[in-house]
């Protein structure tokens, strides 16, 4: 069995000892006669692989000891309509700052719920650009101000968080969390799937500053409540056990390799090298975002034609080179290159680059 280079955006490529290790102890955990998944969630076995997952968050986030860190259902999704839900009472508004699709599936649920005003809207550029933060008027007295950090359809990224003068931001760091350090004097809470960066689909990570949990409301029904999941360490009902130990055992991985500061080095690595090879192909490869926004998660391109993108995805696969079509709302091309890409995959794609260019160019 040979495993091939998986560029999907989500669900997307794990670490293989990730995979191998939840393989060798799925029929049996540790001496315990069961499955991990098979047990009580209430027992010392669970709870231990439970409490160590979100022990290595707070140690390879840093996160200080005066936030949250929640492990709960639904997805980011979910967290679209419970941040609202929670934080937006009537007679407030929440600030949204649209860069692409996921900030506007955010801000869609949050209408629903409540008063919100679009303080930055990158319709304009096409989102292909994240603001300058002398383009960002924050109303002091906003009750949040949301963020998607890494745009993951479009290819953009907050390079570094905006000052929001002490309202709380919230970013959807799905597509870019656990790949690199976070400046939590500028943070309150950031939410993520577990399905690009972390671990199967089925889960949100969730990290909340006190202050800001404080503010939820409580009178929600049980699941919407943010205070009931804290008070409960995400125990309030049966956790998704299985998305926790992977979760866990990834997080083990990146301390193995030298946490996030050998992420980041080899983030920075795969993303120079891709987007060298589309800047130095003479516009054959065409990256439509602004330099200084480009993702380092989710490579975006185009080619001269549709033809070519099509044959140039399907050569691809063949070459064990797979996940590489853009997302159905905008064509083109994308690889994503979370933490689990080795550098090993980027070579290959870049090679293969070369080559379909030299023959189609
Ligand atoms: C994938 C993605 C989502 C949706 O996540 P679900 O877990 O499927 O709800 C939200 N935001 C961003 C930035 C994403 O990349």
């Amino acid at each position: 069995m040979a495993r091939i280079f998986n560029f999907s955006a989500g669900p997307s490529m794990l670490p293989v000892e990730t995979l191998q290790e939840a393989a060798e102890k799925l029929v049996e955990f540790d001496n315990t006669g069961m499955s991990l998944i098979e047990m009580s969630h209430r027992g010392k076995t669970y709870e231990s692989v439970h409490n160590e997952t979100i022990s290595l968050v707070r140690e390879l986030l840093a996160v200080p000891n005066n936030y949250h860190i929640l492990l709960l259902q639904g997805g980011a999704t979910l967290q679209f309509g419970m941040v609202p839900l929670a934080f937006l009472r009537q007679g407030t508004t929440a600030s949204y700052i649209l860069t692409g699709s996921w900030a506007k599936k955010a801000h869609d649920d949050a209408k629903i719920v409540g008063t919100t005003s679009v303080i930055w809207d990158g319709k304009a550029d096409n989102y292909t650009r994240i603001p300058a933060q002398s383009e960002l008027n924050i109303p002091s007295d906003a009750a949040y101000v949301h963020i998607c950090s890494n745009e993951t359809i479009g290819g953009i990224q907050w390079a570094t968080f905006p000052d929001t003068g002490g309202v709380p931001l919230i970013a959807d760091m799905s597509s870019d969390i656990l790949s690199r350090p976070l400046p939590w004097d500028k943070i309150d809470m950031v939410y993520a799937g577990t399905q690009k960066n972390l671990a199967p689909a089925g889960m949100a990570l969730v990290i909340m500053s006190d202050r800001l949990a404080k503010a939820a409301r409580t009178d929600l029904p049980a699941y919407l409540r943010y205070d009931l999941h804290i008070q409960n360490n995400s125990l309030y009902n049966t956790p998704p056990s299985f998305v926790v130990w992977m979760t866990g055992l990834t997080l083990k991985w990146v301390k193995s390799i030298g946490g996030l500061q050998e992420i980041e080095r080899r983030r920075d690595e795969k993303a120079r090298m891709l987007y060298g090879m589309i800047d130095c192909s003479g516009g054959f490869y065409r990256n439509p975002v602004d330099k200084e926004s480009r993702s380092m998660m989710n490579v975006v391109w185009r080619l001269p034609s549709e033809e070519l993108e099509e044959k140039f995805i399907k050569e691809a696969k063949q070459e064990g080179l797979d996940g590489l079509k853009g997302h159905r709302s905008v064509g083109g091309c994308r690889a994503s290159i979370y933490n689990a890409m080795p550098l090993a995959g980027v070579k290959a794609l870049v090679q293969f680059m070369k080559h379909f260019m030299a023959k189609n160019g």
